[in-house]
């Protein structure tokens, strides 16, 4: 999964006039290996542990034509908070974000896809990028 990431990345940044550089694939490796939901600030806070150090505008750059890419989902929470999420391998999915504890929960469903690429053809529109947030309680929180 990791190498089709490379290779679609590389293939994007060739068509966009930008380099593949070292630190950028060190930054999809470390995103590779993500299977949750992150924050900027700890992933810089992660890429920056080791001896060499990792600029925020070179990460934000990086997520920034990631996201363009297809190659990651951005989620944003109603208090403004930013998640990133790596979609190397997956299609898109959607998610249901808690106003109240800010959990987020996956919906993966083709059926939704289907329905929004349908919706795209007949529109005649070419998606990119699909984002959909569902805003409200989770389960735990209602209990409250
Ligand atoms: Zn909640
Ligand atoms: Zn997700």
């Amino acid at each position: 999964m990791t190498k089709k990431a490379h290779k679609v990345f590389e293939a994007y940044l060739k068509d966009n006039d930008s380099r593949y550089t070292t630190q950028k694939r060190a930054i999809v490796e470390k995103i590779s290996k993500k299977k949750n939901h992150f924050e900027v600030d700890s992933f810089l806070a992660e890429m920056n542990k080791g001896n060499e150090r990792f600029s925020r505008a070179t990460v934000y750059r990086t997520l920034k034509q990631l996201l363009d890419a297809g190659l990651l989902q951005k989620i944003t929470a109603k208090d403004g908070r930013v998640y990133y999420e790596q979609n190397f391998g997956e299609s898109h999915h959607d998610h249901l974000i808690c106003n109240n504890c800010g959990k987020i929960i996956e919906i993966k469903d083709d059926k939704i896809g289907a329905i929004f690429n349908n919706y795209c053809d007949t529109l005649n529109f070419d998606m990119e990028y699909r984002s959909v947030h569902i805003y409200g309680t989770c389960k735990q929180c209602q209990k409250k």
